[in-house]
């Protein structure tokens, strides 16, 4: 198991990628806090969880609000002793948009859950995982292929993504030293609910949808299962050379 006796925090935990980590985790033997907006979800998943033999327990948390993600991180030290690993998965989509139409109300709130809801992430696990005798705390951050390639009408969205890849490398320097450990994955086009609202708001689905596998080598979407073992990887000492990268999950898009 690679996160035995591990107690981790997920963000954005009730749905899509976040619930597959968060169930991932569980598997794996870590102790795991769900966190999201959606607090009847979180209870569906705390749920799954205990059926098939996790330890999973959930509290309600926007991550645009940093208090409140002061207080997930030291409730999940409290409950479970300790905390060793941080997925800041919790996001949000900017509805397809030309840049000039982009009102301020909609960058913000773009901005305030990827952006600020990562960095208050990362700000306040981090005084929890220095604790932990030895340094061996994980951080992953939930970046994106926008990081990096994009179709246009989403700029708010990029830009919260492709500073999340720069507060990542910022904080893998900072804290490499104490041997915390800072990561990212770097989604391409996955099947969840985000997605599934992106199609539903196009005026075209079926070209929109196409034109995404288009530019997808492997030709299909990727799964919220296989983004969750690429965080497995990152969160746990498989991956304990490896600091301040984003990990592509994007089918081969970037290579194109
Ligand atoms: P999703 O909509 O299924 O899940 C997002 C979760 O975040 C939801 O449960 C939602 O309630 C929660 N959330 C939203 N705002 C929140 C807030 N302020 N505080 C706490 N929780 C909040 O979508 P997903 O695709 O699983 O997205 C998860 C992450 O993956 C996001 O950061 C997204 O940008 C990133 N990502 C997704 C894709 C993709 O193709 N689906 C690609 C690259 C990156």
């Amino acid at each position: 198991m690679w996160l035995k006796d591990k107690v981790a925090v997920v963000t954005g935990a009730a749905s899509g990628i976040g619930r597959a980590t968060a169930q991932r985790f569980a598997q794996e033997g870590a102790c795991v806090v769900l966190a999201d907006v959606d607090e009847g979800g979180l209870e569906q998943v705390v749920a799954a969880i205990h059926a098939a033999g996790g330890q999973a327990c959930s509290k309600r948390c926007d991550v645009s609000q940093e208090a409140e993600v002061a207080a997930l991180m030291a409730f999940a030290a409290a409950t479970y002793g300790g905390l060793d690993t941080v997925f800041n998965n919790a996001g949000i989509e900017q509805p397809t948009t030309p840049s000039a139409e982009v009102t301020e109300a909609l960058f913000d709130r773009i901005i305030g859950v990827n952006l600020k809801g990562t960095f208050f992430g990362c700000k306040h696990a981090v005084p929890h995982l220095r604790k932990r005798r030895g340094g061996t705390g994980t951080i992953v951050n939930n970046s994106s292929v926008s990081a990096f390639a994009n179709v246009g009408g989403n700029v708010s969205y990029a830009a919260s993504k492709g500073a999340v890849m720069s507060l990542t490398r910022v904080l893998a320097l900072e804290y490499a030293r104490e041997n915390i450990r800072v990561n990212a994955v770097c989604p391409g086009v996955i099947d969840t609910g985000m997605n599934r609202r992106n199609l539903e708001l196009a005026s075209d689905p079926d070209a929109v949808q196409e034109r995404w596998l288009d530019a997808t080598p492997l030709g299909r979407m990727g799964t919220p299962e296989e983004v969750a073992q690429t965080v497995l990887y990152l969160a746990s000492s498989q991956s304990s050379f490896t600091t301040g990268v984003g990990l592509l999950i994007d089918g081969g898009r970037v290579a194109t």
